[in-house]
């Protein structure tokens, strides 16, 4: 049978303790034991199938671990309770003291924080590059280097990883590829084009409903067996347990991500269109002036389209500010950070997610002031938004009104 993650997420069949369609939740901390024996090979880690305390796994927390599992084609998986509470983990299990990790230098700001500012303190370095150009990955690489690690489409620059290409040198130097997937869930499956390690934040568009803050590591039953390891396990250790209760939550709204992708999709390709065509400068992978249009083409499900997520250059902070105020009070969106909303969120990576970047690294990566990123809502009428989208930046001396109507 062919590999399709939301078949996958579909054939799933779990029910509740009295017949329920949907799985009990387990509201439990602590689980009893019949025997001494069972409670001490469970420490073992040698009976499966029993539960020893919900920060180790939680049976909510293995169903949405094991969804998450189907969707992205990997042995299994664990919930955590945030995405940075499953990157950080990953990062601590790979690595040790004097190891060096490769990462791309546009990631999220969080993430850049944590390998820049913090695991250098446990003697961890990480080299920060152009992760579209895999002779500079390849050239990197030391004898230290355990992790190559990047997101499929990054935060905020939206540049596209070649991810068999980076699998390739992974494999080839005996490295673990973690790639971070939260732009584009279902679209891609890093899993199959050869990474290690895939890592989310449920936060984003697989809840969709930002009401809650989660993340997942999905990846071979050995490595994160490692991570819930009681002796030494990254997950078991530092502790982003996910609750029951949000697990159970997060699995009922990932049975409508399929049909929310691709809503989000055909919006956010409408408007790149046509603000591409408007003049402004405009980045978004579904665009042929993308310059990794094709590789994000060879990679994904057609269905899923190319993602929720689009930038456009507006030239200046303030500029920026005022086009997202005057939006907001349209009732177009809000001004907010995350992502995979129902309604459009916008903000200015560069004052705000990616604020932890200093100012020389952003210039040389791109990540200029002008810069708004929208997450597309799911808006039923997507022209009605765009026109009214157009007055606000034709008011605003954005747009040239008389460009578009040329073109
Ligand atoms: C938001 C985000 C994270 C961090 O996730 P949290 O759930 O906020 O901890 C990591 N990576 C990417 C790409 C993100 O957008």
């Amino acid at each position: 049978m062919s590999f399709k993650p939301a078949n996958n997420i579909q054939d799933l069949q779990y029910f509740g303790e009295f017949g329920g369609v949907n799985p009990s939740i387990s509201d439990s901390s602590t689980y009893t034991f019949l025997s001494a024996k069972t409670m001490f090979d469970t420490f073992e880690g040698n009976a499966d199938g029993c539960y020893l305390y919900s920060r180790h796994s939680s049976p909510s927390n293995l169903y949405l671990g094991e969804a998450l599992a189907a969707m992205e084609g990997t042995e299994t998986a664990t919930v955590t309770s945030s995405g940075m509470g499953a990157i950080t983990p990953v990062i601590m299990q790979l690595c040790s003291s004097g190891d060096h990790v490769i990462s791309s230098r546009t990631i999220y700001g969080g993430t850049y924080a944590f390998l820049k500012n913090f695991t250098p303190r446990f003697k961890i370095e990480t080299s920060f590059i152009d992760i579209t150009k895999l002779d500079i990955v390849e050239a990197s690489i030391t004898k230290n280097t355990k992790v190559i690690y990047c997101e499929s489409v990054s935060n905020p620059l939206l540049e596209v990883a070649d991810i068999k290409g980076l699998a390739d040198i992974a494999k080839r130097h005996n490295l673990k590829l973690v790639i971070d997937n939260t732009f584009s869930p279902l679209s891609i499956s890093p899993a199959k084009l050869g990474a290690d390690v895939v890592v989310h934040s449920l936060t984003k568009f697989i809840n969709g409903s930002s009401d809650t803050v989660a993340g997942v590591i999905c990846g071979t039953q050995e490595f994160i067996d490692d991570l819930r390891n009681v002796n030494d396990g990254a997950c078991m250790l530092l502790g982003s347990t996910m609750d029951s209760l949000r697990s159970a939550s997060v699995l009922k709204n990932l049975r409508t991500l399929h049909i929310r992708m691709q809503q989000h999709s055909l919006n956010a390709a409408f408007l790149a269109e046509k603000f591409e065509k408007d003049g402004l400068k405009t980045v978004y992978p579904g665009l042929k002036s993308h310059p990794s249009h094709n590789l994000f083409k060879s990679m994904m499900y057609d269905k899923y389209g190319f993602g929720g997520m689009l930038t456009i250059d507006v030239g200046s902070i303030d500029k920026a500010n005022e086009l997202m105020e005057l939006m907001q009070e349209k009732n177009l969106g809000y001004l907010a950070v995350s992502l995979g909303f129902y309604k459009t969120l916008f903000s200015a990576p560069g004052s705000s997610t990616s604020s932890e970047i200093p100012d020389e690294e952003r210039e040389a990566m791109g990540l200029s002031d002008g810069l708004i990123r929208f997450s597309i809502g799911l808006d039923a009428d997507i022209e009605r938004t765009y026109n009214m989208m157009r007055e606000c930046m034709v008011k605003l001396n954005v747009l040239d009104p008389r460009i578009s109507e040329l073109g």
